[in-house]
Protein backbone atom coordinates (compact mmCIF):
# COMPACT_ATOMS: atom_id res chain seq x y z
CA UNK A 1 0.00 0.00 0.00
CA UNK A 2 1.29 3.22 -1.13
CA UNK A 3 -0.59 5.48 1.06
CA UNK A 4 2.02 7.71 3.38
CA UNK A 5 -0.49 8.03 6.53
CA UNK A 6 2.17 9.77 8.26
CA UNK A 7 2.25 12.67 5.88
CA UNK A 8 -1.43 13.05 5.96
CA UNK A 9 -1.63 13.18 9.39
CA UNK A 10 1.17 16.17 9.50
CA UNK A 11 -0.47 17.56 7.00
CA UNK A 12 -3.79 17.63 8.22
CA UNK A 13 -2.57 18.89 11.34
CA UNK A 14 -0.61 21.89 10.03
CA UNK A 15 -3.80 23.02 7.37
CA UNK A 16 -6.22 22.60 9.89
CA UNK A 17 -4.35 25.08 12.02
CA UNK A 18 -4.85 27.45 9.39
CA UNK A 19 -7.95 26.61 8.07
CA UNK A 20 -6.99 25.62 5.07
CA UNK A 21 -9.20 22.37 3.34
CA UNK A 22 -7.06 19.67 2.05
CA UNK A 23 -8.71 18.36 -1.48
CA UNK A 24 -6.50 14.22 -1.57
CA UNK A 25 -6.03 14.46 -5.26
CA UNK A 26 -6.63 10.01 -5.72
CA UNK A 27 -5.98 10.32 -9.82
CA UNK A 28 -4.50 7.11 -11.10
CA UNK A 29 -5.14 5.68 -7.51
CA UNK A 30 -6.79 2.72 -6.67
CA UNK A 31 -9.80 2.65 -4.57
CA UNK A 32 -8.17 0.79 -1.91
CA UNK A 33 -5.83 3.72 -1.41
CA UNK A 34 -8.70 6.42 -1.09
CA UNK A 35 -10.21 3.84 1.04
CA UNK A 36 -7.26 3.76 3.45
CA UNK A 37 -7.78 8.00 3.56
CA UNK A 38 -11.07 7.64 4.40
CA UNK A 39 -10.76 5.32 7.18
CA UNK A 40 -8.18 7.92 8.71
CA UNK A 41 -11.38 9.95 7.88
CA UNK A 42 -10.94 12.36 4.30
CA UNK A 43 -13.76 13.11 2.96
CA UNK A 44 -12.88 15.33 0.02
CA UNK A 45 -11.06 13.85 -2.87
CA UNK A 46 -9.51 15.08 -6.56
CA UNK A 47 -9.95 13.38 -9.60
CA UNK A 48 -9.06 14.76 -13.14
CA UNK A 49 -10.33 12.45 -15.00
CA UNK A 50 -14.62 12.04 -15.90
CA UNK A 51 -14.67 8.51 -16.54
CA UNK A 52 -12.24 7.21 -13.92
CA UNK A 53 -14.21 9.08 -11.62
CA UNK A 54 -17.39 7.93 -12.56
CA UNK A 55 -15.88 4.23 -11.66
CA UNK A 56 -14.93 5.31 -8.24
CA UNK A 57 -17.76 7.00 -7.15
CA UNK A 58 -20.23 4.02 -7.89
CA UNK A 59 -17.77 1.78 -5.92
CA UNK A 60 -17.20 4.47 -2.99
CA UNK A 61 -19.14 5.82 0.43
CA UNK A 62 -21.97 8.46 -0.87
CA UNK A 63 -20.48 10.96 1.39
CA UNK A 64 -16.98 11.39 -0.30
CA UNK A 65 -17.35 15.00 -1.83
CA UNK A 66 -15.75 14.56 -5.20
CA UNK A 67 -14.20 17.31 -6.56
CA UNK A 68 -13.23 16.81 -10.50
CA UNK A 69 -9.96 19.52 -10.58
CA UNK A 70 -8.91 18.38 -14.48
CA UNK A 71 -9.80 20.01 -18.08
CA UNK A 72 -13.62 19.28 -18.39
CA UNK A 73 -15.16 18.89 -21.30
CA UNK A 74 -18.12 20.49 -22.07
CA UNK A 75 -20.18 17.21 -23.39
CA UNK A 76 -18.71 15.10 -20.28
CA UNK A 77 -20.91 17.59 -17.44
CA UNK A 78 -23.88 15.14 -17.92
CA UNK A 79 -21.91 12.53 -16.49
CA UNK A 80 -20.44 14.18 -12.94
CA UNK A 81 -23.43 16.67 -12.40
CA UNK A 82 -25.63 14.25 -10.89
CA UNK A 83 -23.05 14.42 -7.70
CA UNK A 84 -19.99 16.29 -8.22
CA UNK A 85 -19.17 18.58 -5.08
CA UNK A 86 -16.93 21.40 -6.36
CA UNK A 87 -15.79 21.84 -10.31
CA UNK A 88 -12.28 23.97 -9.80
CA UNK A 89 -11.18 24.25 -13.35
CA UNK A 90 -13.68 26.46 -14.98
CA UNK A 91 -11.93 28.21 -17.84
CA UNK A 92 -14.73 29.07 -20.15
CA UNK A 93 -18.64 30.96 -19.86
CA UNK A 94 -19.69 28.46 -22.37
CA UNK A 95 -18.01 25.83 -19.69
CA UNK A 96 -20.17 27.61 -16.85
CA UNK A 97 -23.17 27.45 -19.17
CA UNK A 98 -23.72 23.71 -19.37
CA UNK A 99 -23.33 23.50 -15.75
CA UNK A 100 -25.69 25.38 -15.14
CA UNK A 101 -28.51 23.49 -17.70
CA UNK A 102 -26.58 20.33 -16.53
CA UNK A 103 -27.13 21.11 -12.61
CA UNK A 104 -30.48 22.17 -13.54
CA UNK A 105 -31.85 18.77 -15.23
CA UNK A 106 -30.44 17.13 -11.83
CA UNK A 107 -32.39 20.42 -9.88
CA UNK A 108 -28.84 21.08 -7.81
CA UNK A 109 -26.87 24.07 -7.30
CA UNK A 110 -23.28 23.29 -8.44
CA UNK A 111 -20.15 25.04 -7.02
CA UNK A 112 -17.73 26.29 -9.39
CA UNK A 113 -14.27 28.11 -9.28
CA UNK A 114 -12.96 29.91 -12.31
CA UNK A 115 -9.54 28.70 -13.49
CA UNK A 116 -7.04 31.88 -13.34
CA UNK A 117 -4.10 31.37 -15.52
CA UNK A 118 -0.91 32.17 -13.68
CA UNK A 119 1.71 30.59 -14.82
CA UNK A 120 4.61 30.93 -17.11
CA UNK A 121 3.49 27.96 -19.52
CA UNK A 122 1.03 28.02 -21.93
CA UNK A 123 0.00 24.63 -21.49
CA UNK A 124 -1.85 25.84 -18.68
CA UNK A 125 -5.62 26.85 -19.06
CA UNK A 126 -7.62 29.81 -17.41
CA UNK A 127 -8.90 33.31 -18.16
CA UNK A 128 -6.63 36.00 -18.06
CA UNK A 129 -7.54 39.14 -15.98
CA UNK A 130 -9.61 40.46 -18.58
CA UNK A 131 -11.25 37.68 -19.72
CA UNK A 132 -12.64 37.21 -16.00
CA UNK A 133 -13.59 40.66 -15.15
CA UNK A 134 -15.62 39.48 -18.66
CA UNK A 135 -17.01 35.98 -17.23
CA UNK A 136 -18.04 38.07 -13.78
CA UNK A 137 -19.66 40.70 -15.60
CA UNK A 138 -21.68 38.51 -17.49
CA UNK A 139 -22.45 35.81 -14.54
CA UNK A 140 -23.78 39.35 -12.50
CA UNK A 141 -26.39 39.77 -15.31
CA UNK A 142 -27.37 37.23 -16.79
CA UNK A 143 -28.11 35.33 -13.16
CA UNK A 144 -27.41 31.53 -13.64
CA UNK A 145 -29.68 29.79 -11.11
CA UNK A 146 -27.94 26.94 -11.17
CA UNK A 147 -24.24 27.39 -10.56
CA UNK A 148 -22.87 28.96 -7.68
CA UNK A 149 -19.12 30.87 -8.45
CA UNK A 150 -17.71 29.86 -4.83
CA UNK A 151 -14.02 31.91 -5.89
CA UNK A 152 -10.70 31.40 -8.01
CA UNK A 153 -8.24 27.93 -8.49
CA UNK A 154 -5.03 28.27 -10.55
CA UNK A 155 -1.51 26.56 -10.91
CA UNK A 156 1.63 28.20 -10.74
CA UNK A 157 4.56 27.42 -12.53
CA UNK A 158 6.50 24.35 -12.93
CA UNK A 159 9.88 25.68 -11.60
CA UNK A 160 11.76 25.18 -8.57
CA UNK A 161 11.96 28.91 -8.37
CA UNK A 162 10.21 29.70 -4.66
CA UNK A 163 9.81 33.36 -5.29
CA UNK A 164 8.50 33.09 -8.45
CA UNK A 165 6.09 30.67 -7.56
CA UNK A 166 4.70 32.68 -4.05
CA UNK A 167 4.64 35.74 -6.87
CA UNK A 168 2.22 33.56 -9.04
CA UNK A 169 0.14 32.87 -5.81
CA UNK A 170 0.07 36.54 -4.50
CA UNK A 171 -1.21 37.80 -7.94
CA UNK A 172 -3.62 35.15 -7.61
CA UNK A 173 -5.09 35.86 -4.17
CA UNK A 174 -4.66 39.84 -5.39
CA UNK A 175 -7.40 39.24 -8.39
CA UNK A 176 -9.35 37.03 -5.87
CA UNK A 177 -9.53 39.53 -3.03
CA UNK A 178 -10.25 42.22 -6.29
CA UNK A 179 -13.75 40.53 -6.58
CA UNK A 180 -14.25 38.55 -3.36
CA UNK A 181 -16.97 40.67 -1.37
CA UNK A 182 -18.48 41.57 -4.58
CA UNK A 183 -19.17 37.55 -5.88
CA UNK A 184 -19.13 36.25 -2.33
CA UNK A 185 -16.06 34.49 -2.99
CA UNK A 186 -14.97 32.18 0.01
CA UNK A 187 -12.18 29.69 -1.58
CA UNK A 188 -9.05 29.84 -3.13
CA UNK A 189 -7.91 26.74 -4.45
CA UNK A 190 -4.07 26.96 -4.98
CA UNK A 191 -1.28 24.62 -4.00
CA UNK A 192 -0.25 21.07 -5.08
CA UNK A 193 2.39 18.70 -3.88
CA UNK A 194 5.51 20.89 -4.42
CA UNK A 195 4.19 23.77 -3.76
CA UNK A 196 1.36 23.83 -1.08
CA UNK A 197 3.39 25.51 1.70
CA UNK A 198 4.33 29.07 -0.20
CA UNK A 199 0.27 28.47 -1.12
CA UNK A 200 -0.42 28.73 1.93
CA UNK A 201 1.35 31.65 3.00
CA UNK A 202 -0.14 33.28 0.36
CA UNK A 203 -3.14 32.95 1.54
CA UNK A 204 -4.78 29.39 -0.17
CA UNK A 205 -7.88 28.18 1.79
CA UNK A 206 -7.76 25.07 -0.10
CA UNK A 207 -4.42 22.82 -1.36
CA UNK A 208 -5.12 19.94 -4.10
CA UNK A 209 -2.28 17.20 -2.95
CA UNK A 210 -1.80 13.95 -4.57
CA UNK A 211 1.71 12.73 -4.68
CA UNK A 212 3.12 13.25 -1.01
CA UNK A 213 -0.21 11.09 -0.05
CA UNK A 214 -0.87 8.48 -2.76
CA UNK A 215 2.61 8.61 -4.04
CA UNK A 216 4.12 9.86 -7.03
CA UNK A 217 2.30 8.55 -10.23
CA UNK A 218 3.56 6.94 -13.73
CA UNK A 219 5.23 10.11 -16.17
CA UNK A 220 2.90 12.88 -16.55
CA UNK A 221 -0.99 12.26 -15.41
C1 LIG B 1 -2.59 16.21 -10.33
C2 LIG B 1 -3.06 17.52 -9.84
C3 LIG B 1 -2.81 17.94 -8.52
C4 LIG B 1 -2.00 17.14 -7.52
O1 LIG B 1 -0.68 17.07 -7.93
P1 LIG B 1 0.48 16.55 -6.92
O2 LIG B 1 1.69 17.23 -7.43
O3 LIG B 1 0.53 15.07 -7.08
O4 LIG B 1 0.11 16.97 -5.56
C5 LIG B 1 -3.36 19.15 -8.12
N1 LIG B 1 -4.06 19.93 -8.95
C6 LIG B 1 -4.32 19.56 -10.22
C7 LIG B 1 -5.13 20.46 -11.08
C8 LIG B 1 -3.82 18.36 -10.71
O5 LIG B 1 -4.04 18.03 -11.99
Amino acid sequence: MAVNLEAYHSITEELSDKRVTLVAVSKTKPVEDITALYEAGQRDFGENYVQELLEKEGKLPKDIHWHFIGHLQSNKVKYIAPFVYLIHGVDSYKLLLEINKQAAKNDRVIPCLLQVHIAQEETKFGFDEAELDEALGRIETESLTHVAVKGLMGMASFTDNRQKIAQEFAYLHTIFNKHAQRHAFDILSMGMSGDYEVAVLEGSSMVRIGSLLFGTRPSKM
